[in-house]
């Protein structure tokens, strides 16, 4: 197998990877509730920026891709490049990275404590060094790589 099709095989791979963990993370019985207010995508307000292993970084890549846009969306400064500004609305909402699901804001239950996902942050790092990646990056900055590696 050359080199560009065993990093296709690996990305394939690592995506069901990471959407196997969303999945996983979504049945476990954590009393938190996502009311899609996007607060915490305001990241200049929150203080908090997502960081993504590059696993999520390229699950949110393709799914950017595959709503049709070939760049990083431009974005105010501090807010998410993923924020649709045209409908207030995540534009990769069912590919969101792991941060976007467990630091819920405070209408929506709170941030899950470390340990209550640290099974499926170990997995994400393992995916990450097998992508060839060196610990998780600011969500822009992880997308922007993930788009010019692959697409
Ligand atoms: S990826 Fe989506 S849910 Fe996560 S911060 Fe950006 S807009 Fe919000």
């Amino acid at each position: 197998m050359n080199r560009k099709a065993s990093q296709v095989e690996r990305a394939d791979f690592a995506t069901v990877e990471v959407r196997q963990i969303y999945a996983e993370l979504a049945q476990r019985p954590i009393e938190r509730q996502c009311l899609r207010r996007t607060e915490c995508c305001h990241f200049k307000l929150t203080r908090l920026t997502p960081y993504l292993t590059k696993g999520e970084a390229l699950v949110a890549a393709r799914a950017l891709r595959a709503s049709g846009r070939k760049g990083l969306p431009e974005s105010p400064e501090g807010t998410c490049p993923m924020l649709d500004r045209a409908s207030g609305n995540c534009l990769i909402y069912a590919d969101r990275p792991f941060g976007c699901r467990t630091h819920f804001c405070a209408a929506a239950g709170g941030p899950l404590a470390r340990r209550e996902v640290l099974d499926f942050i170990r997995r994400l790092e393992v995916i990450d060094a097998q992508l060839g990646g060196d610990g998780p990056r600011k969500l822009p900055a992880a997308i922007k790589a993930a788009l010019g590696e692959y697409f």
